[in-house]
């Protein structure tokens, strides 16, 4: 019987940052916004559902799955926000590509890089249909991991020149300072959120800590502004003060997910929220006028990792980057798994 080529890509984290490099990071972000823009143009085909948790006292690990008819996706992902103590990172990740037609598993990548690539190339979608075009000043609030990618997707895909930063951690802060110091942003260092708030046409809340936070009151939200809130994103973590959410008009990725994760969980089940695919297909407003404030509450969902994968993987093909692995068995007669053991089963002395 003739075997088929069951070989699994693999792409480890030096591998996708090969990627990147060799894309250039303007071109990553734009690539990684356009694949997410046009999966969530097609939303209805994806059969989706809320990322399963498991909740420990100091952080979660999740399975986020998601597939339309031709290929499915999972991703596994942590947060720990003490973890940085320990010397590892708050979010570590990785994810799968199989096709539907036979579940075999075409692609197995790194996803702690691509997570912190796609998170901010999601803000940047959102931030594009809600934000005031205008736009050019950002407060970015938690300047630790996530926050180089946040900042670089914001000034290549929205034009902004000029970021306010805050994090109770000055040594993060000199850390974004030091990643950002050969791009044209004008950085202004701040001793306060409300310092780094006041007059900025977007606010980023990328924060970690497991707990219901208030980074962002009310007093320092300002007529037409967007809120890009990120660090949001469990059940008892939250960023936003409940009455900015009820001052805003608020966007959500998945509804069901955001309900129990965002920062709406602090909200009654009959808050208004709007799903952003509704918005980048045309069939609701995103924002309607100058002075109005838009929140888009980030959680990360699935849908987001597929568009990261599909787009990893075409690049992985084109620039022949990656290894090919067996991790499933490729077997000349597919009903005789056994045979994967002979040779290193065999009885003493008959070999
Ligand atoms: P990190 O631990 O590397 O950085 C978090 C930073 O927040 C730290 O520098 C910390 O000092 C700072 N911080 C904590 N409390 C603060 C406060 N009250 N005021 C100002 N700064 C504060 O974590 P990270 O990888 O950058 O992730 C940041 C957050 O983003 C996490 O909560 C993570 O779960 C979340 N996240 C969300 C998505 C999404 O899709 N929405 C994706 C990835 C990460």
């Amino acid at each position: 019987m003739a075997t088929t080529d069951l070989q699994t890509r693999f792409l480890g984290a030096q591998d996708v940052a090969a990627i990147v490099t060799q894309a250039g990071l303007a071109a990553t972000l734009r690539g990684l916004a356009d694949a997410i823009r046009d999966d969530y143009r097609h939303w209805q085909d994806f059969d989706k559902c809320a990322r399963v948790a498991s909740h420990s006292p100091v952080g979660v690990i999740e399975l986020m799955p998601i597939a339309n008819a031709h290929t499915y996706a999972f991703k596994y992902v942590n947060g720990h926000p003490k973890n940085t103590l320990r010397g590892l990172p708050t979010v570590m990740a990785f994810g799968v590509l199989a096709d539907v037609a036979t579940g075999a598993p075409v692609l197995l990548s790194e996803l702690t890089l691509a997570t912190a690539l796609r998170t901010a190339a999601m803000s940047a979608v959102a931030a594009q249909a809600l934000a005031r075009p205008e736009s050019k000043s950002m407060a970015l609030i938690g300047n630790g991991a996530q926050s180089e990618f946040q900042a670089l997707a914001f000034h290549y895909l929205l034009g902004i020149e000029e970021l306010r930063l805050f994090d109770v951690d000055p040594q993060a802060t000199a850390k974004l300072v030091r990643n950002l110091q050969h791009t044209p942003i004008k950085i202004t260092l701040c001793t306060s959120i409300a310092q780094a708030a006041r007059g900025a046409d977007i606010v980023t809340t990328v924060t970690a800590d497991k707990t219901k936070a208030t980074i962002l009151t009310p007093d320092l939200v300002e007529p037409g502004m967007h809120i890009n809130g990120v660090g949001g994103d469990c059940p008892g973590k939250t960023e936003l003060h409940p009455d900015v959410l009820r001052g805003a008009s608020v966007f959500v990725q998945y509804e069901p997910q955001t309900r129990a994760e965002g920062d709406v969980q602090q909200m009654p089940p009959d808050f208004a929220v709007t799903e952003l695919w509704q918005v980048l297909c045309g069939h609701a407003p995103g924002r309607s006028d100058e002075r109005q404030v838009t929140v888009f509450d980030s959680v990360g969902f699935a849908l987001e990792d597929y568009a990261a994968l599909r787009w990893l993987r075409a690049q992985a093909e084109a620039l022949g980057v990656g290894q090919s692995v067996s991790l499933v068995p490729d077997l000349a007669d597919p009903k005789d798994l056994f045979s994967l053991l002979t040779g290193i089963d065999r009885p003493c002395g008959s070999q």
